[in-house]
C-alpha cells in the first residue's frame, strides 16, 4: 500500500476522506511530530532538521510511506516499528502494522514518550535515507553509525532534560557512552544483534 499523506504538510486531515484506520493513526503520529508545533520546540534541532527533510522529500514526490500488514516476503519482525530503504530509486519508509497497534496502546498510558519514541524513529530513518551508501553499507555497521548519530544528537539531549523515551533508547545511550562514543561498541553491537539481520 502506498501514498499515505503526511497530512501536516498539507494543512488537511485525511481523516475527511475515506481511509484505513490505521493509516488515519500513522498519519496522526506524523501530524504528532510536527516540528512547527510549540509544544514540539524542545525537539532537538537536528532532530527538526531530519523530520524537514522528510517533508520535503514527500513533497516532491520522492517518498512513499509503506503500512505492512504482512511480514511475509521482509525480513522485519513484529518488534520492529519502521523501516526504511531506497527502493528503485524511491525513498521508503516501512511501519509494521501489528506493530503499530501496539505502540499506539502504549500512547494511551503515556502520549508524550509515544511521541518522542515515534521522533526518534523517524530521525533514525532519515540518517538512514540520507545516506547515498545505504544499499551497499554492512547492516550492522550502518545500524550503529545512525544509532550514534541519533543518540548524540538526539536522544542524550532528551535524557538531560528528562524527557520519557522507550528504556532502549537509554540502554544505548548507556552503551554507547561505555564506548565513548567511538564505533565499532561491542555494547552497542549487543543490544543491536538481535535484530542485526533486520532493518
Ligand atoms: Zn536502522
Amino acid at each position: 500500500m502506498k501514498g499515505l499523506l503526511l497530512a501536516f504538510l498539507l494543512g488537511a486531515s485525511i481523516q475527511s476522506q475515506a481511509v484505513d484506520p490505521m493509516l488515519a493513526s500513522l498519519d496522526g503520529l506524523f501530524q504528532m511530530v510536527n516540528p512547527s508545533l510549540p509544544q514540539n520546540a524542545y525537539f532537538p534541532k537536528f532532530a527538526q532538521e531530519k523530520i524537514w527533510w522528510l517533508v520535503e522529500q514527500q513533497k516532491q514526490g520522492r517518498l512513499d510511506v509503506v503500512l505492512l500488514n504482512s511480514l511475509a516476503n521482509t525480513n522485519l519482525t513484529a518488534d520492529d516499528l519502521m523501516s526504511s530503504a531506497i527502493v528503485n530509486g524511491r525513498l521508503t519508509l516501512a511501519v509494521v502494522q501489528t506493530r503499530l497497534t501496539t505502540f499506539l496502546a502504549e500512547g494511551k498510558v503515556n502520549q508524550l514518550q509515544i511521541k518522542n519514541d515515534f521522533m526518534l524513529g523517524v530521525v533514525h530513518e532519515v540518517v538512514h535515507l540520507q545516506n547515498p551508501k545505504l544499499a551497499s553499507s554492512n547492516h550492522l555497521a550502518e545500524e550503529q553509525r545512525a544509532w550514534r548519530e541519533v543518540n548524540s544528537n538526539v536522544v542524550r539531549k532528551l535524557r538531560a532534560s528528562k524527557q520519557p523515551m522507550n528504556k532502549r533508547f537509554i540502554a544505548v545511550d548507556d552503551a554507547l557512552k561505555a564506548c565513548k562514543d567511538q564505533l565499532p561498541c561491542p555494547s552497542l553491537a549487543r543490544i543491536l544483534l538481535p535484530s542485526e539481520i533486520r532493518r
